[in-house]
């Protein structure tokens, strides 16, 4: 198992962050793919990476909240760049997490717009994935993402929240995969309905750590090793073992980030 978006660096894991990394472990979680936010915390994100070379791997980018009330986002916009032209050992795995969240506030779509397609330019000049992260904004988002057709655009669209249709539409504009996490083993998922229709082809698994726990710990701290119960539900759905489900989801994986 990979976990594909996992923010353990946080600073929910500081008073025990080597012990949650050792259960990912024991768990069975091969490595984990850390997203990152912004440079309030790009120094512990890289520190949880430097010292877990090849389980731990970073991502760099900015968060679309982190451009809401921030009159200083094209200067972090700019560090995020130069992160990206002088990387640590072993590089970055992905652009992320990027996207917009209308959540909050509709007042910053322009400048979260502009954040976001620079940042795609950036995946699409270096050559790298996409973590995309997608929040009461699916009208917008294709928007954006549509104009970037064939451009060979790849990525996870992360904690997808989507309609079938919706999946269709990513599918069409790149290599697009959907990440499955926590949501999947709620008793009213929409996954139950969604997952069968999706070619497995195109899932990658995620917690999301330490936000979206996945049942039997709904509402604790989500950690990576949590993974297993989000593997075990989805697999249950598409009535196929974990162990089939864990092959093609690390080939995806694999696929998509170039691991
Ligand atoms: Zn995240």
């Amino acid at each position: 198992m990979i976990d594909t978006h996992s923010h353990m660096f946080d600073g929910a894991f500081d008073a025990d962050r080597d012990e949650a990394l050792g259960h990912a472990r024991e768990a069975g979680v091969e490595r984990i793919l850390c997203p990152a936010i912004d440079s309030e915390s790009h120094d512990a994100m890289l520190a949880m990476c430097r010292a877990n070379p090849g389980y731990c791997v970073p991502m760099m980018g900015m968060h679309p909240t982190s451009v809401n009330d921030n009159l200083d986002w094209e200067r972090e916009l700019a560090i995020v760049e130069s992160h990206l032209a002088s990387p640590p050992p072993g590089g970055f795995c992905a652009i992320g997490e990027v996207g917009l969240d209308l959540h909050w506030s509709r007042d910053f779509l322009a400048e979260q717009t502009a954040a976001f397609e620079r940042q795609i330019e950036l995946a699409i000049s270096y050559d790298l994935p996409l973590a995309i992260h997608t929040r009461e904004a699916w009208a917008e988002m294709f928007t954006t993402l549509e104009k970037y057709t064939g451009r060979g655009m790849r990525g996870v669209m992360h904690a997808f929240s989507g309609t079938l249709n919706d999946y269709r539409r990513v599918r069409a504009v790149g290599d697009f995969v959907l990440g499955v996490g926590g949501s999947v083993t709620y008793k009213k998922s929409r996954w139950r309905e969604l997952l069968p229709a999706i070619d497995p082809a195109h899932i990658v698994l995620e917690t999301d750590a330490p936000w979206l726990t996945p049942e039997p710990f709904r509402g604790r701290r989500n950690e990576s090793s949590y993974l297993t119960h989000i593997l075990t539900a989805a697999a249950a759905i598409l009535d196929t073992s974990p162990a089939d489900l864990d092959r093609i989801t690390t080939g995806n994986v694999r696929r998509v980030f170039g691991l």
